[in-house]
């Protein structure tokens, strides 16, 4: 079976440092909070063009204590995405914030900020922006929105670690930046690990505390906060990935080309702008035969998967937010049309071919048994 990203073969092209780096962990007995984290914050700052790192447990806490930060909660309302991974729009809600929903262009998946501007309300405190799938938001338009309305912008670049917009990296172009090194996004560590960046020394210092029980001072607490750092032994692991970084977002941006190439004429591809890049942690593609072509390629050894089945507007979970179904079509319609293929940085150029192959074999077939 030809997994959706390849962990095994990653791992062997690296397998040695990373053993290396934590047994030093194991023998320095520096467990939380040592020297590694604070390489690896001043590395991922450094990398994302950001002035501040700061390691935290997960790309979900990096989400949830931004919006503590920046000082959201009850009352407050918050815009983003309905096609997102859950977790976008759970933090919101979890600090007691109404996550606001807008619906997204159909291009890139990402939110549409003349959806945005509509959806401002004198309880709007921040837009939360999801680079999706590697891909990001028309940043100009959404940054002038904020402005003008006096509202903080998150950025959820859990999925888009090194994407540029317009030259820059993504992540410290608003107001704060998450990222989510869960083991398969583009930067993953051997577990759950998350890092907040931010050019602001203000939010710095409300992070710090945040995430180590609103202390700073050892046994002296500020503010109410939360257990929730960035572990010595995965802060290692990920210093030895991130040498690879660059290596493998080419490599996926190489292998979606090809795909592109090959497939653009018989599905919808995700299109490339020259002012807003893509990293392809998703390469996904559109068609209204999406679960027929899905169990095909499935009996034929190949994985797909679907990012996401329900928008979060549908999820059960946020029912009390009364939206129907029908309210956001653009979300709806992708939901039911996308598919996501394989896309590992160690994806073989066979593998790719096969792959092509298959998909364009399903359509020969479904095309030649529909026109007689
Ligand atoms: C992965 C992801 C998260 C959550 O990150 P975790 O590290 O799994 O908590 C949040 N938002 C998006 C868009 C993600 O892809």
């Amino acid at each position: 079976m030809i997994p959706m990203v390849d962990l095994k073969s990653e791992l062997e092209l690296m397998k040695e440092p990373i053993l290396n780096a934590i047994k030093e962990v194991v023998e320095s007995t520096s467990y939380i909070l040592g020297d590694k984290g604070a390489t690896l914050e001043k590395q991922i700052a450094e990398y994302v063009d950001a002035k501040y790192g700061i390691g935290v447990a997960n790309g979900t806490d990096a989400l949830l204590l931004s919006l503590k930060a920046l000082g959201i909660g009850a009352g407050d309302e918050v815009i983003t995405t309905p096609f997102t991974f859950f977790a976008s729009g759970e933090v919101i809600a979890n600090v007691d914030a109404t996550p606001v929903f807008v619906d997204i262009d159909p291009n890139t998946y990402n939110i549409d900020p003349q959806e945005v501007k509509k959806a401002v309300t004198p309880k709007t405190k921040a837009i939360m922006i999801v680079h999706i799938f590697g891909q990001t938001a028309k940043m100009d338009s959404l940054l002038e929105i904020a402005k003008e309305n006096n509202l903080k912008v998150i950025e959820d670049a859990c999925q888009a670690i090194g994407t540029e917009y317009k030259g820059k990296r993504i992540g410290s172009i608003g107001d704060i930046g998450c990222f989510s090194f869960f083991p398969s996004k583009n930067l993953g560590a051997f577990g759950d690990a998350g890092m907040i960046v931010t050019n602001s020394k203000e939010l710095y210092d409300k992070v710090i505390e945040l995430r180590n029980h609103g202390s700073n001072i050892k046994y002296n607490h500020t503010t109410l906060g939360f257990n929730s750092r960035l572990d010595e032994i995965q802060a290692a692991i990920l210093l030895e990935k991130l040498k690879y970084l660059d290596i493998f977002l080419e490599a996926r941006k190489k292998i979606a080309t090809n795909y592109s190439r090959e497939l653009s004429d018989i599905v919808k591809t995700p299109p490339i702008y020259t002012t807003r890049e893509h990293t392809f942690h998703q390469y996904s593609i559109e068609t209204p035969y999406r679960n027929e072509l899905s169990n095909y390629l499935q009996q034929k050894q190949i994985s797909t998967a679907i990012y996401y089945p329900t928008p979060l507007h549908l999820q059960e979970a946020f029912k009390y937010l009364n939206y129907q179904n029908g309210k956001f079509p653009v979300a709806e319609f992708s939901s039911e049309n996308i598919l996501a293929l394989p896309i590992g940085p160690t994806l073989t150029e066979d593998h790719q071919g096969y792959i092509i192959s298959c998909i364009r074999d399903f359509f020969d077939i479904k095309i030649n048994s529909t026109s007689e």
